[in-house]
């Protein structure tokens, strides 16, 4: 059988053109491919992204923040073969398997969080979140909690559930009629003037306080309607990397139990190594009284293969739901939840974290990257230049109009994928990234940066 793109011309103009003739592609005005380019991908290998014609794209961003090990990893690859020939897919409603049941203890004893529901991306992981949170309070008779608080700028995904938490106005302006009414509260953001600039970071313990105090007073006036305050801990992604101080999360899951309110930590991006932490919770505390109530997790999940995602949780909630009744039952459903492939994908990634020690491994390579990244950090457009764990971020000075996608484009074209938003530009790259690559990485997007601001 032909591979699928040998069946016709073997370019990246075919490839293009019938794709923008048949797909739709996400979180994209299609039009704007009439000027922007749609990049044709034919292989993957380590962070190299390849075009059907042999052109090569680093790939800064993971792919969109999935990917831990590297494209076609070899020993993710054999775990997967292994798990073709076994048992590829089986419902997991009345149904169970090997690979589901391993990587719900693993993930526990990691987490400390003993009951794990699966599901399949991480906007799915927020919306069971969410209803759980609920139907706990219903099942324990609390039946006015029906909101739940956010941060500003805060992102948990795009369906109406996650859409209603998050605050990203890209995302939500459209679809605001359809969402519910949930409260938010401030980002502790700190202003600290570091050369003459008045910069957002780093936040200080003491604006993290400020901002703890105005969760407090929502919280004390507001519980008995409030079921959960859901957070990205550490930093927010889609909102522009924005990275604050764990001191807010200490005195967030303080007040959230002081007036039974859940804490929902989505860990979906922060999750699986990317803030220098197997989870950035930890960052936060390791006291098993600090813990979230649940877990959201995904994206790396995987080491970027399968859709897969869990919420874990604690067995006092557990418990509320363990009853005679279907109704107090948690009914939730996906058709590919706990997919066996995926999860198998996931066991391998795990294995990978032990065998490599990655953890510590990503930590000397940060350490060494800082050198290497000075020059950007020094640059005269940029400030806020952050750094946590295994994302870099930095916001350009007076870009010039649609500076995120000509800039996207222009990285492009010096074989770099990076997408920047708005005016932060950052990196995420697979953890294997070498010190060569890293250095590429800066070199080029130096030079696309010059001939976007000329
Ligand atoms: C990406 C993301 C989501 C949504 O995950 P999808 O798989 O894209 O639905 C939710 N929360 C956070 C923090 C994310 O970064």
């Amino acid at each position: 059988m032909p591979h699928p793109t040998d069946a016709l011309l073997n370019t990246n103009a075919n490839l293009i053109k019938r794709s923008l003739a048949s797909v739709w592609h996400p979180c994209t005005q299609m039009k704007h491919h009439e000027v922007f380019p749609l990049v044709p991908i034919a292989s993957a290998g380590g962070v190299w992204l390849s075009d059907v014609e042999g052109k090569r794209y680093l790939d800064a961003v993971s792919s969109w923040w999935v990917n831990l090990f590297g494209h076609a990893n070899p020993r993710i690859n054999a775990a997967l073969k292994d798990q073709l020939d076994r048992l590829p897919h089986t419902m997991l409603a009345g149904f169970t398997h090997e690979p589901a049941v391993q990587l719900a203890e693993r993930l526990s004893k990691l987490t400390g969080l003993g009951h794990t529901f699966f599901a399949s991306d991480g906007a799915s992981a927020v919306e069971i979140a969410l209803k759980m949170s609920f139907h706990y309070w219903r099942n324990v008779g609390e039946l006015g909690k029906t909101k739940f608080v956010s941060l500003e700028g805060s992102y948990h995904g795009e369906t109406l559930g996650a859409l209603s938490v998050t605050d990203v106005a890209v995302f939500r302006d459209a679809y605001a009629p359809l969402l519910n009414n949930n409260l938010r509260v401030p980002f502790p953001a700190g202003t600290k003037e570091i050369g003459g600039d008045v910069a957002e970071y780093p936040c200080c313990a003491e604006c993290a306080d400020i901002a703890a105090d105005q969760l407090e007073a929502l919280l004390k006036s507001h519980s008995s309607e409030i079921a959960a305050f859901i957070v990205e801990p550490l930093v927010q992604g889609a909102a522009g990397m924005r990275m604050y101080h764990p001191a807010y999360l200490r005195r967030a899951r303080e007040v959230c139990a002081q007036y039974n309110v859940h804490l929902i930590a989505d860990e979906i991006m922060t999750g699986f190594g990317r803030t220098g932490t197997m989870f950035a919770w930890e960052q936060v505390s390791t006291l098993p009284e600090m813990r979230p109530d649940f877990m959201c997790l995904s994206k790396g999940i995987t080491g970027g293969y399968l859709p897969l995602s869990c919420v874990l949780t604690t067995t006092n909630v557990y418990r509320a739901f363990y009853d005679d009744s279907s109704a107090r039952g948690f009914l939730h459903s996906h058709s590919y939840t706990g997919s066996a492939l995926a999860c198998r994908a996931a066991l391998a990634t795990l294995d990978i974290f032990i065998d490599d020690g990655i953890i510590d491994d990503n930590r000397a390579k940060a350490e060494r990257f800082k050198s290497i990244a000075d020059i950007l950090s020094r640059h005269q457009r940029v400030t806020n230049f952050r750094h946590l764990g295994m994302i870099w971020a930095f916001d350009i000075k007076d870009t010039p109009d649609n500076f995120a996608r000509r800039m996207y484009a222009a990285a492009l074209g010096h074989g770099l994928l990076i997408r920047p938003i708005g005016n932060t530009i950052y990196f995420m790259p697979p953890y294997i990234i070498s010190d060569e690559e890293f250095a590429t990485l800066v070199h080029q997007t130096i030079t696309a940066l010059e001939e976007v601001l000329s």
